[in-house]
């Protein structure tokens, strides 16, 4: 088989995000503790390799193919968060063109050293399921017109460890006013706290700490970018982190940082990621989430 390269310089962002995203799955390959990662292999031909990979693919030690981890591979968590942001962007522009609106929503619990990061993750999804079983919940929602969401995990490296939290996007019908969105979203953030507190008075919640809501101006790409960032690789991020520990890293951005410092502690907090995370759904679309009119795309 032909195992010589395309040459090509790197001119467009998209081809640079790509390889420097490849690039860093190199150095993943060389710590990760998850098995699927450590084979994951997803080069074209007609794209410019990092060194490490012709050097694998060249002895032979490696087969073409992708993990398909969603939430810890660099290159398929992007890949996978980018058809969720696809989607989610044509939903977007429907429904506003129809008249609805759309709103997002953070939801976060208090964030303690105390717990390991795989059970603020559990802690995060057993508030959610406690307060879609509330009554006041299911009222709020029918009065507000059922609205439909998709609610992704989003987390950053903070001094109490990894910081998961949930990003909601809420789409209302065209007969529900701002202010009926409003109540029904300030009820929300009542109603999460509530069933935070029926599980532990630790999870307890200032009430406006960490949750908050705004509507959204759909313009295309900056909401959903924002919404399924993790995985997207962020070509403007620049090395110089003065303390990772308070500038709200993502999971990626540690692990570039720690191959850019050798800060052994970032490498712990990447492992520690990967195995928390490893059965984790990141994106999850109510059951009536409305399908966009032209899917699957093709690119
Ligand atoms: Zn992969």
């Amino acid at each position: 088989m032909q195992k010589i390269r395309s040459k090509d310089p790197l001119t467009e962002p998209k081809h640079i995000a790509a390889f420097e995203k490849r690039q860093l799955l190199e150095f993943q390959r060389q710590i990760t503790a998850v098995q699927g990662i450590a084979f994951c292999f997803p080069y074209k031909f007609n794209y410019p390799w990092p060194e490490e990979a012709i050097a694998l693919w060249e002895n032979d030690q490696i087969t073409l193919g992708r993990c398909g981890n969603a939430n810890a591979c660099v290159v398929c968590t992007s890949e996978k968060m980018a058809r969720h942001r696809k989607m989610a962007e044509l939903v977007c522009d429907d429904w506003v063109n129809a008249g609805g609106s759309v709103y997002w929503q953070r939801l976060s619990l208090q964030n303690s050293s105390e717990h390991h990061t795989s059970e603020k993750y559990d802690l995060l999804k057993k508030t959610w399921s406690g307060m879609a079983r509330l009554t006041d919940f299911k009222n709020a929602r029918s009065t507000a017109g059922e609205p439909q969401f998709c609610r992704v995990i989003e987390e950053v490296l903070t001094i109490h460890g990894w910081y998961p939290h949930f990003h909601v996007l809420w789409l209302f019908d065209s007969h529900v006013t701002d202010e009926q969105a409003a109540t029904y979203l300030d009820k929300v953030i009542l109603l999460w706290a509530k069933a935070a507190n029926k599980i532990s008075p630790s999870l307890a919640l200032a009430e406006a700490q960490h949750t908050e809501w705004k509507k959204l101006n759909v313009a295309r790409g900056t909401v959903t970018n924002y919404l399924f960032k993790h995985g997207f690789y962020d070509l403007s991020f620049e090395a110089a982190i003065d303390d990772p520990y308070t500038q709200s890293l993502s999971p990626f951005q540690v692990l570039r940082v720690y191959f850019e410092t050798g800060d052994i502690k970032l490498r712990c907090f990447f492992y520690d990621f990967e195995r928390s995370c490893s059965n984790l759904r990141r994106v999850k679309f109510s059951v009536r989430f409305p399908k966009p009119s032209c899917w699957p795309l093709v690119d």
